[in-house]
């Protein structure tokens, strides 16, 4: 009998629970991951150095980064190999653990993600987003051979930026439906593994009738991250958490930087592709009356208005919003609305989704 199986990267340890940083130190000391224990551990301008500092791993040098730029990023991956540490830990949001990601695949070594807060699914994937000279960019980094998310932390990070990755992990139902699309339009193969793994993960928060407040929620929304993280893993690229909603929510932040933060802008793509999807090809309304109705439970944007755009500035990024990922089909390339086609779109949806 032929043995055909894939082996997909993945995390050795996936720790998601109360009081999970306290197995930082017996991860760390992993042989597998550390032979004589030369640790560095990256932390971010909130809650890392304190856990940097409760957790006392001996032998360890910490080293502060600010901010998320390939600049921070080379800078940490340049101290990791002159060090000759033979891992790193990044404590923190997004940025830190990102920023931590890709110095690390620089300096050819492991990395144990301590995820702070919620807010993207970026905590266990292959990817790092970062900052350079004329936007963000995606880069491919190996995947964090640990995942350590305490919930108790979590909890008390800002919870707006929990709540954001709600956003985040729905938007991958839209992003399945474009690459489904894809499939039918333009042959693109679509792999069924990364879809199951992203569909479930969005279902399972999608319904939820709790939220940021409760333990269990907290819970499943972080091991709900952590999916899309495998299902980008499983792709080999952000494909099945990214499509439509993301080339938006990218277009936002280059069009108007610093508006609301990456989980609330993804919430509000795929709310509006949906609205495209029922509008221009009759598909796709549960899924928009499900996803409204949990961005709004999760007090999460939903119309421009939320997010300090008028209509006429969010029309502008949805008609930038296929540039901002050249090659990617999605339901924004497959209608190719006008600019005025775009601008009433965007006056109808405020209209049907509005509270
Ligand atoms: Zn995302």
């Amino acid at each position: 009998m032929p043995l055909l199986a894939r082996m997909l990267p993945s995390p050795l340890t996936i720790d998601v629970r109360r009081g999970a940083i306290a197995s930082l130190g017996s991860v760390l000391a992993d042989r597998r991951i550390a032979t004589e224990g030369r640790i560095a551990v990256a932390v971010g301008p909130g809650q890392g150095s304190q856990i940097a500092a409760d957790l006392d791993l001996p032998n360890c040098e910490v080293f502060r980064v600010e901010g998320g730029s390939v600049d921070v990023a080379t800078e940490l991956g340049k101290k990791l190999r002159s060090g000759a540490y033979e891992a790193v830990a990044g404590i923190g949001g997004g940025k830190t653990i990102d920023v931590t990601k890709f110095a690390a695949s620089m300096a050819g070594i492991p990395m144990v993600a301590v995820a702070t807060n919620l807010a993207h699914d970026g905590i266990c994937s292959p990817t790092a987003s970062l900052e350079h000279e004329s936007g963000k960019g995606s880069y491919g980094v190996s995947m964090p051979i640990a995942v350590v998310i305490d919930v108790d932390y979590v909890r008390a990070a800002p919870q707006r930026l929990v709540r954001s990755g709600v956003g985040d992990v729905v938007s991958n139902l839209s992003a399945i439906a474009d690459w489904e699309l894809a499939g039918r339009e333009q042959g693109e193969p679509v792999d069924g593994m990364a879809v199951t793994f992203a569909r479930v993960a969005a279902e399972a928060v999608l319904h939820r009738p709790d939220s940021v407040e409760s333990q269990d929620f907290l819970t499943v929304l972080a091991e709900a991250l952590v999916l899309s993280g495998m299902a980008m893993s499983v792709a080999g690229s952000s494909r099945p958490a990214s499509g439509a909603c993301h080339e938006i929510l990218h277009a936002i932040t280059h069009l108007y930087p610093g508006v609301s933060n990456h989980g609330e802008l993804a919430g509000v793509g795929a709310l509006y592709a949906y609205f495209l999807r029922t509008r221009h090809q009759g598909t796709g309304e549960a899924a928009m009356r499900d996803i409204r109705a949990c961005l709004l439970r999760h007090e999460l944007p939903v119309v421009p208005a939320d997010i300090g755009l008028d209509e006429e500035q969010f029309a502008r990024a949805v008609a930038y919003a296929p540039q901002t990922r050249p090659g990617r089909y999605t339901v924004l390339e497959h209608l190719a609305l006008s600019e005025d086609e775009i601008r009433r779109s965007v006056g109808e949806y405020v209209t049907a989704v509005g509270r």
